[in-house]
């Protein structure tokens, strides 16, 4: 199996509970290692270019509203089949879905107010990963 790279958030909603240890020390004991980390306020414009695939759903202005209400922390992580791993660690998008053991259904508040995103494909986590980072902050 290869090791990959995707791509991660550290939502608003976790960063205003200063859940951003608890859920990296989650990541890191799930064996995924964080090669890249900042905290940032994003652009309504940035917002909108990332979540571009859903900008015709119901939710799309809520979501973009949401992710700019407060500080996120972007992150590279990197290990064997991280994409599936980190989605797998995450748990399901609605926190009452989702399975023991994982970061939203420790930490999610809502379907929206979730904690953390992570890239769902390799096209689309080297395309996040370029959105937030150039080739020399990640650190491998
Ligand atoms: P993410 O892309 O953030 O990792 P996901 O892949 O689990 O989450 P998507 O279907 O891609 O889920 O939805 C993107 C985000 O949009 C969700 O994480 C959530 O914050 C928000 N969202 C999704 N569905 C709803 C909804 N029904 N109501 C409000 N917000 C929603
Ligand atoms: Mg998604």
């Amino acid at each position: 199996m290869a090791v990959e790279r995707t791509f991660s958030i550290i939502k608003p909603d976790a960063t205003a509970r200063n859940l951003g240890g608890a859920i990296n020390a989650m990541i890191e004991k799930a064996g995924l290692r964080i090669v890249a980390q900042k905290r940032v306020l994003i652009s309504r414009a940035q917002a909108e270019t990332f979540y571009g695939v859903h900008r015709e759903r119901p939710f799309f202005r809520e979501l973009v509203d949401f992710m700019t209400s407060g500080p996120v922390v972007v992150q590279v992580l990197e290990g064997e089949n991280a994409i599936v791993r980190y989605r797998d660690l995450m748990g399901a998008t609605d926190p009452a879905k989702a399975a023991a053991n994982t970061i939203r259904k420790a930490f999610a508040q809502s379907i929206g107010e979730n904690s953390v995103h992570g890239s769902d494909a390799a096209d689309t986590a080297q395309k996040e990963i370029a959105q937030f980072f150039s080739a020399n902050e990640i650190v491998g």
